[in-house]
């Protein structure tokens, strides 16, 4: 994948994690005392430094928030759009419409078959 291609994704995924950790602020915002003082949702920085905050978010949220943080690694390490499984591409396509995914489609659907099977 070239490096404008690239740029793009993460752009693309900087903006999920912005707008899911600006949700997860309102959530536990929500949740708590109102005197309690919440940095600015728009600073990242600080809420990703609060420890805390990450663990008092829901599961949901916390599992996205790592998966983007990890395929953002992935495009740092440039092993962005590599399946994980086949060490193949993964085509663009699937990844515009889930840039977090670490399988190509061949490799996803074997391992929900497989899952399919198991539960059986
Ligand atoms: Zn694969």
């Amino acid at each position: 994948m070239n490096k404008e291609k690239l740029e793009e994704f993460r752009i693309l995924l900087e903006g999920r994690l912005d707008d899911l950790l600006k949700e997860a602020n309102r959530t536990v915002a929500g949740m708590t005392d109102s005197k309690e003082n919440f940095p600015d949702p728009t600073d990242r920085a600080a809420l990703e430094s609060d420890r805390n905050f990450l663990l008092r978010i829901r599961d949901r949220e916390r599992r996205l928030i790592s998966k983007i943080r990890e395929a953002l690694d992935r495009i740092e390490d440039g092993e962005f759009g590599m399946c994980e499984s086949c060490g193949g591409d993964i085509s663009e396509e699937r990844l515009l419409a889930r840039p977090v995914t670490t399988l190509c489609i061949d490799c996803k659907k074997m391992q929900e078959a497989q899952e399919k099977s198991r539960s059986r």
